[in-house]
């Protein structure tokens, strides 16, 4: 695999998506190149086969501190539009034999970020995933709505005010609201500039 190309070709489909850093399985399949969609498959497949992600529950997600993460929920509570740092990142876990894709895939992506200016979709959306982790976030950071609303919502599961399970649908709205909010700025900047947008498909 040529990386620098890939990671340049990813970086430029990614930079289409204005809904970043969420995305589904099929948006980013849609835009990446073969090689990368079949090291993804094929540790998403023996995560699953072996179940390896499921049985460390979420060891990687807990550690980052992500305020979507909660044991109870027994997975990522937005699995099908979970972000882009989380896709790209595998562990140790997967075994000696997969070190090599597991590195290559994390630098790919490190590589493709790296091509973005400050004001590109890629590293805004990057600076999103970062603010969800809060390993990531010094106190003083500004915790956008998307964030402060998700905490919020678990806060209010934790303290046994709504459940669980209305915690997740929660979070999923709220990542949907903002898919949706991203999606018609797009649109209204594209017709204020007299441009034909691309149709990107949103799956809700
Ligand atoms: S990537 Fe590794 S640490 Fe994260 S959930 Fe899977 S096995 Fe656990
Ligand atoms: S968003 Fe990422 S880090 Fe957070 S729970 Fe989901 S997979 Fe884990």
């Amino acid at each position: 695999m040529n990386t620098e190309m890939t990671a340049r070709n990813l970086y430029r489909s990614l930079e289409t998506l204005p809904y970043l850093p969420f995305v589904t399985d099929e948006e980013l399949r849609e835009r990446l190149e073969p090689e990368v969609i079949q090291a993804l498959s094929l540790l998403e497949g023996l995560s699953q086969t072996e179940e390896i992600c499921s049985r460390c529950r979420g060891k990687c997600c807990h550690e980052m501190g992500c305020e979507l993460f909660s044991p109870e929920l027994e997975g990522c509570p937005i699995a099908d539009y979970r972000p882009l740092l989380c896709r790209f990142h595998y562990c140790e876990k997967f075994g000696p034999e997969h070190e090599g894709l597991v590195k290559g895939l994390r630098d790919l992506f490190v590589s493709a970020a790296s091509y973005g200016e400050a004001e590109s979709r890629v590293v805004l959306g990057l600076e999103l995933n970062m603010l969800l982790y809060r390993a990531c976030r010094k106190p003083e950071d500004p915790c956008p709505p998307l964030v402060e609303n998700i905490r919020q919502t678990a806060s209010a599961a934790h303290r046994g005010e709504i459940s669980w399970q209305e915690a997740k649908e929660k979070f999923r709205k709220e990542v949907e609201t903002y898919r949706s909010k991203k999606q018609m700025e797009r649109a209204l900047l594209h017709a204020k500039e007299g441009r034909a947008i691309t149709p990107v498909a949103v799956s809700f």
